[in-house]
């Protein structure tokens, strides 16, 4: 679902060690952090070792879109709950011994023993749980310019969480090791406790797996890798949402910025419940049709158009991202609608991120987008009066990734990748005709 944490290196790699054999200790310093990060991803995809000690076997999802009978049992439970990985969940409602969670608008209904939709959430008792408290299974050190959010803090740090589960099912999803997981699937609970806290001294893949990571722990680990800012990313921060609430709130008070990076499907309550601590978002805007947006990700156009405009009311900077993909979301007349609804809805001054599809998870046999058409998406959205179209995952098209002036039309904040190579702008300000130029520059 995200596009980003493919490229990040992991730490070490879990299925590079022969099974039972102890993993290599490497020391990590603050430098390595930030040019590596360290993912759990690798003892996803290994994942036996992590999930042996999973008792039940998957059940089936229902057409209500819960796991019936899926909680977990009373001894992993008990492990989940010492480690404090377990929270009761924000904006749910109580419905007897029943659960209904208005997070997201799966808005799933829960008997006792069942799993939500987004695999992280479980009636046990009566009372909604999060499973994805504290425990992420991945995170790294990121440029801000990863996201992407290019009109943001440029060339600043952010340290990036994840953990399991997603409220989407995206064909393409690039991050499926994670996002179609259960948390059970991706952490360890077994051995003794391990925090994550600043200095770090040293991690294994197994660590990785084992460690907790407190919202305190992750703001102080923000601090520690001089990040600006926390994202909430790679998998999808609305299915651990309490998580990202929690560690959000506690990251305003030290003065570290708060950026989402979405799919946008929220309810508008518990949106404007985080808003409040958010600092940026980027929001996936996977295309403009309600049966293609169910087709290719198993969601809703409209709670996206909703948490666009909600976002835009409460002041909170956010970026699009349009994944344009062959087939699905490459028609034209869509991506048309789809500009000429934000130049109305919106307004002009929001990025759009044109971005190349690769052959991914079940995708497999479809082709990369050509240019051409993130060309053609570019200029559509120009039509339309965007003023901030790029086109993304496309190294070395020349000004695909520029930020241009819409008065005078010269570049004021050049690009390679991820790296800043021309900054024009004095205050938000055009250096060469004072026009602001919109986003949040310092
Ligand atoms: S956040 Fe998860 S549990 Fe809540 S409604 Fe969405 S899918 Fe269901
Ligand atoms: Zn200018």
């Amino acid at each position: 679902m995200d596009p980003e944490s493919k490229t990040s290196q992991p730490l070490q790699d879990a299925s590079s060690t022969p099974a039972g054999a102890p993993a290599p200790r490497k020391q990590l310093t603050r430098r390595d952090v930030i040019r590596y990060g360290a993912t759990g991803l690798a003892c996803a995809a290994g994942g036996y070792a992590v999930v042996k000690y999973v008792a039940d076997a998957v059940r089936e999802l229902t057409a209500e879109g819960v796991f019936k009978g899926d909680a977990p049992n009373d001894m992993v439970w008990e492990l989940w709950r010492q480690r404090g990985w377990t929270h009761e969940g924000y904006h749910y409602l109580k419905l007897g011994r029943n659960v209904q969670c208005k997070i997201c608008p799966n808005n799933c209904l829960m008997e006792p023993g069942d799993r939500s939709h987004c695999r992280n959430k479980i009636n046990r008792d009566g009372i909604l749980y999060s499973l994805a408290f504290a425990n992420p299974c991945s995170f790294h050190v990121d440029p801000v310019e990863k996201k992407p959010l290019f009109h943001f803090f440029p060339g600043s740090l952010s340290f990036s969480i994840a953990t399991a589960g997603c409220v989407f099912r995206c064909l393409n999803c690039q991050n499926w090791e994670i996002s179609q997981k259960k948390p059970e699937e991706t952490k360890d609970p077994r051995g003794p406790e391990l925090r994550l806290r600043p200095p770090v001294a040293g991690l294994t893949a197994g660590d990785v797996a084992r460690l907790s990571m407190f919202p305190e722990d992750v703001v102080a680990l923000a601090q520690w890798t001089k990040s600006a800012s926390i994202s909430y990313t790679y998998s999808e921060p609305t299915a651990f949402y309490e998580y990202t609430y929690d560690t959000c709130k506690l990251a305003r008070e030290q003065r570290i910025k708060n950026v989402l990076v979405t799919c946008g499907s929220m309810e508008e309550p518990p949106m404007r419940d985080l808003g409040r601590y958010l600092d940026a978002a980027h929001v996936d805007l996977k295309g403009f049709n309600e049966d293609i947006y169910w087709k290719l990700n198993a969601g809703r156009l409209q709670p996206i158009l909703k948490t666009l405009k909600t976002l835009k009311s409460m002041g909170v900077w956010f970026e699009i991202i349009n994944l344009v993909v062959p087939t699905y979301t490459d028609k034209p007349d869509m991506i048309r609608r789809m500009c000429d609804w934000l130049a109305a809805n919106i307004g002009p001054d929001y990025p759009i991120h044109f971005s190349r599809f690769h052959p991914q998870h079940k995708l497999q046999t479809l082709p990369p987008t050509p240019v051409e058409i993130l060309l053609q998406a570019q200029s559509i959205a120009r039509a339309a009066g965007l003023r901030y179209p790029y086109v993304g995952n496309v190294p070395g098209l020349r000004d695909a990734e520029t930020t241009f002036c819409p008065n005078c039309k010269r570049a004021v904040v050049t690009r390679d990748v991820f790296a800043i190579t021309g900054y024009y702008l004095n205050a938000g300000k055009c250096g060469f005709c004072q026009t602001p130029i919109a986003g949040v520059w310092a």
